[in-house]
Order: C-alpha cells, then sequence, then structure tokens
C-alpha cells in the first residue's frame, strides 16, 4: 500500500484532505473503517478520485488509460520505469499532469528520507535471506548439541548496495558464514565491518557514478567475474544476488554452468530477476529447480514484508510532500528548477523535463 493510515493522519495533520479507495488495505488486515478512522475519505470510484486529486499517490506505475483521467497539473507520484515506458510518459506529456519517479530522487543526502529505491532495497535484502531459509534443508547457525554438531550454512552475497548489506546482516545475525562481492571496491570495508568476509577479484579498472552506483563492466570483466566467484558459488549453500547497474539491465553473473557447478539441495535466490537477472534459468515471479537447486525468482521480495514495506513507503511520500507543503496557502510549491524536484520529475506542464530521460 502507499500509505498505512498512521501516514495518513500525518497528511491530515498537513492540513491535507485524503481520500483512499475502498477495500485498499484490506490484504494487509487494513480496513476502510481504519482508514476512515485516521481522517481519509473512502471513494467508491477510482475514476472519481483521479480526476479531482491535486496529488495521486501509488507504488507502481499507472495503467495507461488512467492517466488521461488526471487533473491537468495534478501531481502524480509512484514509481515509473521511465526508462522503459515510453508510451506511459507520452500519456503523461499530453494529460499534462506532472509524473514524478520515485527511481528518480536524487542520491543527496537531504533526500534520503524520500528514497524509496533504499527503503524497499532494504526489505527485499531481508526478505531474500528468509526466502531462502525455507528453501534450504540445513540450519544457517552452528548448533553444538548431544545428537551432535550442525555446522553453519554458508551465503554468498554478490551485489553490496543497500539490499546487500541487509542481506548480509540478517545471514550474520541467523548466524551464517558470510562471504561478498561487488565490483565497488568501497564496499569492502563495509562488508567486513558487518562480520563478513569480502571475495577478491581482480577485474580491472571499476567504480561508480557520483550517484552512488556502479559503471556497467565489459564483458571481459564480466567473464573474469565469472570464473573469479565460481568456486565460491559451488562451495555455498545459499548465493544471494543483488547486482544492478542503474537504467541498464542486470547484468548477467551466475552462469548455468555455475549453477551446475552448485551442491543439490543449496538455493539461488535473483534478486534483480524483474531487471533482467543475474542467474541465468531465474524467472520472474517463480521458484525453480534445477537438477536440484532452487531459484527463488520472486519479483516483489519487498511485498513478502508488506506492512513494513508499506510504512517506509509511505513514509517517504510523506517527507517529500512535505518537503515542499506551504502549510498557509495548502499547496503543493512545485519548482521544476529545485534540486530533487527538478531529479525525479518526469514530465510537467505537458513536456518531459527530466534530462536523463530527454
Ligand atoms: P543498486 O541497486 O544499483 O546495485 C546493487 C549493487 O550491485 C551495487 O552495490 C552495485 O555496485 C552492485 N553491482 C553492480 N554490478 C555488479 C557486478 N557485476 N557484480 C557485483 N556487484 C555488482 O545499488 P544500491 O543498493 O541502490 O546502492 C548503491 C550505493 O549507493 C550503496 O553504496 C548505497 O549505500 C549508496 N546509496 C547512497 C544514497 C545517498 O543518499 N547518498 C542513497 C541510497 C544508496
Amino acid at each position: 500500500m502507499a500509505a498505512l493510515p498512521s501516514t495518513i493522519q500525518r497528511l491530515i495533520d498537513l492540513g491535507i484532505d485524503v481520500s483512499v479507495e475502498t477495500g485498499f488495505g484490506d490484504s494487509l488486515y487494513i480496513f476502510d473503517k481504519d482508514f476512515e478512522d485516521s481522517g481519509a475519505e473512502i471513494i467508491k470510484d477510482r475514476s472519481e478520485g483521479l480526476a479531482v486529486s491535486d496529488i495521486v499517490c501509488r507504488i507502481n506505475k499507472p495503467p495507461e488509460d488512467e492517466i488521461h483521467i488526471l487533473k491537468e497539473g495534478g501531481i502524480h507520484i509512484s514509481f515509473l520505469d521511465p526508462f522503459n515506458e515510453k508510451n506511459l510518459v507520452d500519456a503523461f506529456v499530453s494529460s499534462r499532469s506532472t509524473a514524478i519517479s520515485m527511481e528518480l530522487v536524487p542520491r543527496i543526502t537531504r533526500a534520503q528520507k524520500m528514497d524509496a529505491l533504499s527503503s524497499q532495497a532494504n526489505l527485499g535484502g531481508y526478505a531474500a535471506v528468509i526466502e531462502a531459509s525455507k528453501h534450504l534443508t540445513k540450519s544457517f547457525p552452528m548448533m553444538m548439541t548431544a545428537a551432535g554438531t550442525i555446522s553453519p550454512s554458508k551465503v554468498f552475497v554478490i551485489g553490496v548496495g543497500v539490499a546487500g548489506l541487509q542481506a548480509i546482516a540478517t545471514a550474520k545475525r541467523l548466524g551464517a558464514r558470510v562471504e561478498a562481492f561487488d565490483t565497488r571496491p568501497i564496499v569492502e570495508e563495509q562488508v567486513r565491518s558487518l562480520g563478513a568476509k569480502f571475495v577478491k577479484i581482480d577485474i580491472g579498472e571499476t567504480g561508480e557514478t557520483d550517484q552512488g552506483y556502479a559503471k556497467e563492466l565489459t564483458e571481459a570483466q564480466i567473464e573474469l567475474q565469472q570464473q573469479g566467484m565460481k568456486k565460491v558459488c559451488s562451495q555455498s549453500d545459499v548465493v544471494i544476488t543483488t547486482a544492478q547497474v542503474f537504467g541498464r539491465p542486470a547484468p548477467r553473473i551466475v552462469t548455468g554452468e555455475m549453477v551446475s557447478a552448485m551442491q543439490p539441495g543449496s538455493v539461488i535466490v535473483d534478486m534483480a530477476v524483474s531487471t533482467g537477472g543475474n542467474v541465468e534459468g531465474s524467472v520472474s515471479g517463480e521458484t525453480i529447480n534445477l537438477n536440484g537447486v532452487t531459484i527463488v525468482g520472486l519479483s516483489n521480495l519487498p511485498g513478502e514484508m508488506a506492512t513494513d514495506a508499506s510504512l517506509v513507503y509511505g513514509n517517504n511520500l510523506y517527507n517529500l510532500i512535505e518537503e515542499y507543503w506551504d502549510k498557509e496557502a495548502k499547496e503543493f510549491n512545485f519548482d521544476i528548477e529545485e534540486e530533487i524536484l527538478s531529479g525525479c520529475t518526469v514530465t510537467h506542464q505537458g513536456e518531459i523535463t527530466n534530462k536523463l530521460l530527454k
């Protein structure tokens, strides 16, 4: 959900009238009555809400046929996947509404409280480890019992951004032996500070953008990386891949050959499955078994922790609105020249405004 009742209450405290579509929270056992108690109005007809609202908040990109209903000059805030959704972006242009894309919130300190990629990736990293533990037929921690000693599971995390760090921390908390790799050398220290081992592979010059994202590797570098991590994968009980390159398909890191070198019973969670996949053979939205190796391809891992994912996503939206809300005038102070808004706004007043997208 894009907001829990507690978040809606805070929006109302700013002087905003909030309406919520009927049944909005049913799947999380939060019912219309709970939203009414927080001060929201329940509306039965979504189109009516879209047509009259100054600001529309949702999680995912809208269906194309809902964009033309939006109020001219209204603000629509959601994940938008704008680099892959030309038709949606064009529809926003012709509706003359303002589209804010949560993926594009700049990575500057002032915008951290609005950074939904991070808030969701953090829960996703946690959920990936919990998901792996469900499929693994072994325990994560070492146990010394009268009935014998159980050795700890070995977990290998590939890609140590927000999701990867949380995956490492969670696997460590559960008592696993954890190793990790990332192409950004700066990460080594962070991995060690969590008590995990950094796997060193020499793939030559790598780096990161000024937003902290990894630069894309060459084909030769990817091959070196694959060779370097083949042995670690084959000795791991769990491999969690989180590698992403902003605005590009995810790099293919774990090959079919590497999967077949893993022990039957081991588990891979491909967190990049919805952007092309880090693992050969992973299927978006499915959990499959390849010669005894379980490959989890859940495309919405934060959704496995939906109440908390909704809490933090709603807080991201609240923080964005609150930053620009003029309490006196009761309006959103929209300034396309302002650093955060110019970064995350895709369309405004009938034009594509985002520089990257242009
Ligand atoms: P991401 O989701 O784009 O990528 C996940 C990880 O995959 C990254 O660490 C990346 O280096 C890694 N990766 C890419 N190609 C790889 C490959 N071939 N092999 C192994 N790993 C590969 O990244 P993210 O989680 O969004 O964050 C990246 C960094 O940005 C993190 O260090 C994070 O702390 C930082 N960050 C900063 C801010 C801020 O406001 N300053 C906000 C959010 C994140």
